[in-house]
């Protein structure tokens, strides 16, 4: 286990953006698979499925400790993959320990209140690892991208100036912080897909009938905006990757690898926490041991077990 989680870690750290001054999206190519052979497809298979099983052990332990949330974002363009992560990441997992939330178009009743309002109820508990498939950052990505969205957010007039791009990354920032000061660790991915890799997957949407239920033309719309959205997403990891809550910008050009890398950034999260099972107390032995004569067993037969 000690073997997985460094080779998870070395991993991770080549994708992680923690300053993200400077930071420039061309820094990341979509197809890198760092060192991996395209080709090897089985390796990778077997390298993920690895790293499900050291993931299962360790969510069993912050569940069990009861103490650390985990919040897990992930943000990307249409066909990236976000869907097929989430699903193989956690595959392993206990799903009592886990929850997704799916942030869509606002409804009406979220446009009533301020934009973490809805995110912020799917909040884990202590113990869980959530996951958000799309989140707030979407108030700096699609927002930004349409200003008619925004004029349709019931924002007062006064507070819309040119500075809510950078008002927005500033609150998120502080909000992180807080979240990170409560024993919630935060982990945030962007699954980084070619424009060219998106149309194969749109095409193949097209021509698989068993994928034609995936296909929405509002995706082709939006893929238009494509170079908006790079500029969007280029800023978002300037301004809101911090040593508390950093992004992954996470290769998307092939499926296994982007599911490789975010599995080890998982468990490197996990990994850096002081995670243990609770400590059975004098007085719980007591209670263990006179509830084992109860059942009839034999201190004896318990210890066998054990070895
Ligand atoms: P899939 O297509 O795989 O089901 P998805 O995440 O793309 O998953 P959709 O229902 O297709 O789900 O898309 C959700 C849409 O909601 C996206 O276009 C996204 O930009 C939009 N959206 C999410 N949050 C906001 C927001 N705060 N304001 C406006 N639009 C938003
Ligand atoms: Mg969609």
């Amino acid at each position: 286990m000690k073997k997985l989680i460094k080779q998870a870690r070395r991993l991770a750290k080549r994708y992680r953006i923690s300053d993200g001054e400077g930071f420039k999206l061309k820094q990341v190519d979509p197809g890198d698979m760092a060192g991996f052979d395209a080709d090897d497809k089985e390796a990778g298979q077997e390298a993920l499925q690895q790293g499900v099983e050291v993931l299962t052990r360790l969510q069993d332990m912050l569940y069990a400790q009861d103490r650390w949330a985990v919040l897990l974002i992930f943000q990307a363009m249409d066909a990236a993959g976000k869907d097929g992560a989430i699903k193989h990441v956690m595959s392993g997992v206990n799903p009592q320990g886990c929850e997704v939330a799916a942030f869509k178009a606002p409804t009406s009743e979220d446009l009533d209140h301020d934009y973490l309002w809805r995110c912020m109820k799917r909040l884990p508990e202590r113990g869980r690892i959530g996951i958000f498939n799309r989140s707030y950052y979407e108030e700096t990505l699609v927002v930004r991208v349409h200003p008619e969205i925004l004029a349709k957010q019931k924002l007062p007039g006064t507070l819309v100036t040119d500075d809510i791009w950078k008002e927005r990354y500033q609150d998120i920032r502080t909000f992180e912080r807080y979240l990170s000061r409560n024993g919630i660790v935060v982990r945030k991915f962007f699954l980084h897909v070619s424009k060219k890799e998106q149309r194969r997957r749109f095409l193949e949407r097209l021509d698989r009938p068993e994928k034609n239920w995936k296909f929405s033309a509002a995706d082709l719309a939006e893929r238009s905006f494509w170079d908006d959205y790079m500029e969007a997403y280029e800023d978002m990891v300037r301004r809101t990757a911090t040593p508390e809550a950093p992004w992954y910008v996470v290769p998307a050009d092939n499926k296994w690898f982007t599911r490789l890398v975010v599995a080890a950034a998982v468990i490197d999260a996990l990994a850096d926490l002081d995670l243990r099972y609770p400590k059975v107390t004098a007085e719980q032995q007591r209670a263990l041991a006179a509830a084992r004569r109860d059942l009839g067993g034999s201190a004896k037969r318990s210890a066998r077990r054990k070895s």
